[in-house]
């Protein structure tokens, strides 16, 4: 199994577990390898020394919200030249998550101005920074992920980044609160190579988030382009693996091939994040 997105302390809010503790849970459940997700810094070193002594890789990545000023090539330049494995484009600082009032850098640290980020067609301004963002992904070979950008936002940017020769792109959880794609739209934007991602986290704390919705977007988009994550690491979500598990159990539970769901939390996200051996 493979977990590409989970959350540990520190954090600018609490979270279940530390990098060492987190990586350590999925050594003890078996697992080939896990993303370490933060909102608001580059866990490209945290991951390395998380991972260091581990069977379970442990890769890292940079999501760009207000500790990198946002849409900004030089961070992105500076997490994949030290091995990180994915880009996130804006989450808890994309307009979006100001729009849905969910949390962001500003509710913690409310000196700061409430500032948010976009790319084109909503921040036309962005274009030049997400090209240059799109070719160092390329030339990386990195995950590119949609991270919370609007659905028109996520239609925009797939073209721009196919053309960069950007090979592996991830729509950060389409179903959730933000951006709230319809499942037609993310399965259109998968045909052609993306991959959509369902949480454990949608499953668990998502408002209108049952069994029956996630399991039909899962089958609208096809199982073959679906990455199940946890996203978990709140200090009320268990622990990762087990969450997992509980995706698993749901989604099969509406009548989806539960091997094929395994492959969906192990085979692919694995295949989407770990480099080519060249
Ligand atoms: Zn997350």
């Amino acid at each position: 199994m493979f977990d590409l997105h989970v959350h540990a302390a520190p954090d600018v809010t609490d979270r279940r577990a530390d990098d060492i503790d987190t990586a350590l849970g999925y050594e003890a459940a078996g697992y080939t390898g896990c993303v370490l997700k933060a909102h608001y810094e580059s866990t490209v070193g945290r991951a390395h020394l998380a991972g260091r002594d581990l069977r379970t890789r442990v890769f890292g990545g940079i999501a760009l919200n207000r500790h990198t000023g946002g849409v900004n090539p030089a961070a992105v330049a500076a997490a994949l030249l030290s091995g990180g494995r994915v880009v996130w484009m804006p989450t808890a600082d994309a307009h979006t998550q100001e729009t849905e009032g969910l949390p962001r850098l500003c509710d913690v640290a409310p000196r700061l101005p409430r500032h948010t980020y976009a790319i084109p067609p909503a921040d036309p301004t962005a274009e030049a920074a997400v090209g240059q963002i799109c070719a160092l992904v390329a030339e990386a070979d990195a995950v590119l992920a949609t991270g919370h950008l609007s659905t028109d936002e996520v239609a925009w940017l797939l073209p721009v980044a196919k053309a960069a020769g950007v090979r592996r792109l991830l729509l950060t959880h389409p179903s959730y609160t933000v951006p709230a794609m319809p499942a037609r739209q993310a399965a259109q934007l998968c045909a052609d190579g993306a991959y959509a991602e369902i949480t454990a986290y949608q499953l668990l704390h998502q408002p209108d988030a049952t069994p029956a919705m996630l399991a039909a977007f899962a089958r609208e988009v096809g199982l073959d382009r679906i990455v199940l994550s946890s996203d978990t690491g709140q200090p009320d979500s268990p622990a990762a693996p087990e969450a997992i598990e509980l995706l698993v159990d749901a989604l099969a539970g509406e009548g989806l091939d539960r091997a094929r769901l395994r492959a969906c939390a192990s085979d692919i996200p694995e295949s989407l994040v770990v480099p080519r051996i060249s």
